[in-house]
């Protein structure tokens, strides 16, 4: 006997619900939660189906549920439109332009309203302010309710995601973008903390649920940096699967890391910070480790982080941080040994930065005070004589024999640099491994995952280096995913269904990423050939070979298009200034100083190849987007500027989005997914339809009373359903 035979529809709250003082895990409870009823299933073995269902209560005819689904929409619509704005921009008139869209950002902003639909994509505006939108009860609130019956809010997303997992056992994938200060890793932790808080969950599964939380507080303290953009800035990009068991209870997950800025270690902007961890060890740690670490408390005292007067000015908690990130710690399992290692390498770090040279009568560096270098030598294990030599010498292959030759004043200080980036680099490699190892789940071998995606956000300064030239190639093969997921895929699909369909114009970012990547005449194969060359390799030969090679290409010219934000000035200008400061010739002396002579780290193509594979993880999984958005550079609540707004509006592409939104069916699903999810609304498809799929839809629609322009049904797998047509009362993305 099926479950819902044996119990009917009752008024209960599904497991999850659970977590928030209500009855015990699947009990039917007697006052159900916000008067809404939730189906129970109890399955033959009496257990209780974990899977949230759909609100028909048994004392509502669903026609009655229908009514009252589609009068609270048309009183949301109508009410929300005068006073705030629509909080979906599909229900904006037909024709919106641009201003349109920006107007009804702006009001609802205006009334902290910071999310918007269009669609299933949520618009988030940062509000530089705490809203109180992110309490527990707004998390019970949204807890298993359809998407559109709510205000917009980033726990629709998340739960919307969950919902979809656990009913059809797919994984997710939450895709957050926007550009540096805009939000996306505020999003991307409240997504987390919603889970963790509203996932059932059991005693022995309480651990891998704080894992997953803590490693973000230390992951943050490693990977993030105050910028003149944005006082918690990730400097590396991450993506995160979350990994839960049938259940749908959070059981483990794996984390990402991509491209750390190791550059910051040595050098930040005026104003800028270095890595949160260095000021968040010198504020809170004990007296007894610094003495041990042979470290001061003042970071004016550090190269590495006076340089940049930064310090003094930043809205951070160090020492708090620092308590947070030592509990977390804790949490995720290192050892009192793990700890001692890791900050004994931060410690050598900032020991490293205060090494200084000397030139001697030779024209060779010389490091006349060993004070640092005896700690460092101390700290990572080496020997003092080993650490001289290799921050004063280089080995030279000749022929059969190597050729130990002095450096000179310069490119020691380019070793000491380019020493202390890779040791910080392979740090956080080897902390996002250690983290890893800690949230392996090896119990559950059937999992689903909800994966997100937290990047570092598009970013212009005044100097650009190699990294920012990696960060906002990044973001262009988002938005290019975007776009072919979206745009692109949303209408070949009607193409492919035969459904009648207006195409719609979008700007396809493929030619921009093609420059950059493009095998043999892309920029990075052009930066690959120059480090392969004999010879060192010179900032200034790569300037004329990319001039020569990619010079006449439309978005190279005019910089500004490529960047969208870039200023005018031509890429020779800006890229000579940053490739000087980053140049490949920094990585090739520190290859040679750490004695692997001969190899030559490509970091161009390395990190290409590990972008096409987040790309691959990226499209094996069903998408939910997060378009984050900046409302002024001042870091200032209230704020709106509107040029800024415009200028993300425009290279988002939220208007492409919001056209081939408009234009489309809302609502789609495959007819087997539908039929199951929708079959006792109808006598004929329930408990059981035995025809083709498809029919049995068609036969559900009518019978709801569906008129024949409201939906569509596709030559193969799926159904189409107009957005501004409530399917039927349970569904989720029903306006
Ligand atoms: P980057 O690309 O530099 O990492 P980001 O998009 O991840 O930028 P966040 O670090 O998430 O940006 O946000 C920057 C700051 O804006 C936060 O530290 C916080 O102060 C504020 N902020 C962002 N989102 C919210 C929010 N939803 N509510 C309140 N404040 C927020
Ligand atoms: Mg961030």
């Amino acid at each position: 006997m099926s479950s819902l035979e044996s119990t009917g529809i009752v008024a209960g709250r599904p497991l999850c619900g659970a977590r928030f003082n209500g009855p015990a895990a699947g009990v039917p409870s007697p006052e159900p939660l916000k008067g809404r009823l939730w189906q129970t299933n109890v399955l033959q073995d009496g257990s209780h189906e974990t899977q949230r269902v759909f609100q028909v209560a048994a004392s509502e005819g669903k026609e009655e549920v229908r009514r009252r689904h589609i009068r609270l929409h048309m009183e949301g619509a109508l009410t929300a439109r005068d006073k705030v704005g629509v909080q979906d921009f599909v229900l904006l008139d037909a024709h919106t332009s641009e201003s349109a869209f920006l107007d009804n950002l702006r009001k609802r902003f205006r009334e902290n309203l910071i999310y918007t639909y269009i669609g299933t994509l949520l618009v988030s505006v940062n509000p530089y302010q705490e809203l109180g939108i992110y309490t527990l009860s707004q998390m019970e609130l949204y807890q298993g309710v359809n998407f559109f019956e709510l205000p917009p809010h980033v726990y629709a997303i998340a739960d919307n995601a969950y919902r979809m997992m656990c009913s059809e056992l797919t994984n997710h994938l939450i895709l957050i973008s926007g550009e540096s200060g805009a939000g996306k890793t505020e999003a991307s932790k409240k997504i987390l903390q919603y889970f963790a808080m509203t996932c059932p969950m059991t005693d022995s599964l309480e651990i891998a649920r704080d894992r997953l939380l803590l490693s973000n507080p230390v992951l943050e303290a490693f990977g993030n940096a105050k910028t003149l953009r944005n006082d918690n800035s990730s400097r590396f990009g991450k993506y995160m699967d979350i990994q839960f068991d049938f259940k749908g209870i959070p059981i483990g997950g794996h984390i990402i890391g991509y491209l750390i800025e190791k550059s910051r270690v040595v050098y930040q902007n005026h104003g800028e910070r270095n890595f949160h961890i260095f000021y968040q060890l010198l504020e809170g740690g004990e007296e007894q480790l610094l003495a041990y670490l042979g470290l001061e408390r003042d970071p004016q005292l550090y190269r590495y982080l006076a340089q940049a007067h930064g310090a003094n000015e930043s809205s951070m908690d160090d020492r708090n941080d620092w308590k947070t990130v030592s509990n977390a710690f804790a949490v995720i399992d290192f050892t009192e040994d793990d700890l001692e290692n890791l900050f004994g390498i931060i410690a050598s770090i900032l020991h490293l930065g205060n090494v200084c040279f000397r030139e001697n009568h030779q024209g060779c560096a010389t490091i006349p005070v060993i004070n640092e270098i005896k700690w460092i030598a101390k700290l990572l294990g080496v020997q003092p004589s080993a650490l001289l030599e290799a921050l004063t010498h280089r080995k030279i292959e000749a022929q059969t024999e190597e050729v130990i030759c002095p450096l000179t004043l310069e490119n020691s200080v380019y070793a000491r640099d380019a020493m202390a980036k890779a040791v910080y680099g392979r740090t956080f490699t080897w902390l996002v491994n250690k983290i890893n190892s800690s949230l392996v789940n090896k119990e559950f071998t059937k999992k689903t995952v909800i994966g997100l995606l937290d990047i570092y956000g598009f970013e212009v300064f005044d100097k650009n280096g190699f990294e920012q030239f990696c960060i906002n190639y990044c973001n262009e093969k988002l938005q290019q995913l975007l776009i072919e997921r979206t745009l692109k895929a949303e209408q070949a699909e009607y193409e492919m269904e035969g459904i009648e369909w207006e195409p719609i114009q979008y700007f396809n970012n493929k030619i921009i990423c093609d420059l950059v990547e493009e095998r043999h005449k892309g920029i990075i194969s052009i930066l690959d050939e120059e480090c392969i060359r004999p010879g060192p390799a010179s900032d200034l030969s790569f300037l004329e070979k990319l001039e020569e090679k990619v010079g006449k290409h439309a978005h190279f010219q005019t910089w500004d298009n490529l960047w969208r934000v870039w200023d005018s000035k031509g890429f020779s200008g800006q890229g000579s200034q940053s490739l000087l400061l980053m140049g490949e010739n920094v990585t090739t002396i520190c290859l040679e100083s750490w004695g692997l002579k001969g190899q030559r780290l490509m970091v161009g193509t390395q990190f290409k190849t590990s972008l096409s594979s987040l790309l691959e993880i990226l499209i094996s999984k069903e998408p939910s987007y997060i378009r984050c958005i900046k409302p002024n550079e001042r870091k200032e609540p209230s704020k709106f500027d509107d040029f800024l707004i415009r200028h993300q509006i425009k290279y988002l592409g939220l208007m492409e989005h919001l056209r081939v939104r408009r234009a489309g069916f809302a609502y789609r699903r495959k007819y087997e997914h539908f039929l199951q999810r929708y079959k006792s609304l109808c006598p004929d498809t329930w408990p059981h339809w035995r025809g083709p799929p498809a029919e049995g839809v068609e036969r559900l629609i009518k019978y709801i009373g569906y008129k024949p322009e409201e939906y569509k049904l596709g030559r193969f797998i799926k159904g189409f359903i107009h957005r501004d047509k409530p399917l039927c009362p349970d569904n989720e993305e029903f306006v």
